[in-house]
C-alpha cells in the first residue's frame, strides 16, 4: 500500500521537474537547471528577460519558477513532455526543449507560471483553453503573425476580451471565466 503513491509519481515524468538532477541534468541554482553548462549564460539571459518582461506587461511573479533549460532532446523527454516545444508544471517548474530557447518561449511559460500562482493550478486548469492560451501567446508578444490553429483563434479570442477589460482588472475578471 505505501508503494503505491510513490510508483504512481514516478510514471508520471513531468514531475521530475522536482529532481532534475536524477535525468542528468544539472542544477546551477534553486532556479535554473541545463543539461549543457556551456550554454548556462544564454539560459540565465533568458530566464532574466523573461521575468523582467512579464513582471512588467503582465503582473509581477510571487516566487520565480525553476527553469529547466534542455539543449538536447533526450534532455526534454525524459519528462515525458511529448512533442511540445516547452511545459509548465503547475507551480513545480518549467521545461525548455532546444527548440523553444528563444525569448518569447520563455515567457510564454513564464506567463503559465504566473497563471497558476495568480488563479490556482486546479482553477486554471478549469479555464478556457482561450483564455489560458491566447494570453501566452498574446501577452508574450510571439512574433508569429499567424500560429496553427487553434492556436490563432485562442489569441483572437483573448485579444478581444483584453481589450474590453484592461490590465488592471485581468486578474478579476479572469476569476470569472
Ligand atoms: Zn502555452
Amino acid at each position: 500500500m505505501l508503494c503505491a503513491p510513490a510508483a504512481a509519481w514516478a510514471f508520471f515524468k513531468p514531475v521530475r521537474v522536482v529532481a532534475p538532477e536524477l535525468t542528468g541534468v544539472s542544477c546551477v541554482d534553486n532556479i535554473l537547471c541545463i543539461d549543457d553548462l556551456s550554454r548556462s549564460q544564454e539560459a540565465a539571459d533568458l530566464y532574466g528577460e523573461a521575468v523582467q518582461f512579464v513582471g512588467a506587461s503582465v503582473g509581477s511573479i510571487e516566487n520565480k519558477p525553476r527553469v529547466i533549460f534542455c539543449s538536447s532532446e533526450a534532455c526534454f523527454q525524459s519528462f515525458g513532455l511529448g512533442k511540445r516545444s516547452a511545459a509548465t508544471i503547475g507551480t513545480l517548474g518549467i521545461v525548455i526543449s532546444p527548440r523553444a530557447w528563444k525569448p518569447y518561449y520563455v515567457r510564454h511559460e513564464m506567463i503559465h507560471h504566473l497563471q497558476n500562482e495568480k488563479l490556482g493550478s486546479i482553477s486554471l486548469w478549469l479555464k478556457p483553453d482561450w483564455f489560458v492560451e491566447g494570453m501566452a501567446y498574446s501577452l508574450s508578444e510571439d512574433p508569429r503573425s499567424t500560429l496553427s490553429e487553434p492556436f490563432q483563434q485562442y489569441r483572437a479570442q483573448f485579444m478581444h476580451w483584453y481589450g474590453q477589460v484592461g490590465k488592471d482588472r485581468l486578474w478579476k475578471e479572469a476569476g470569472k471565466l
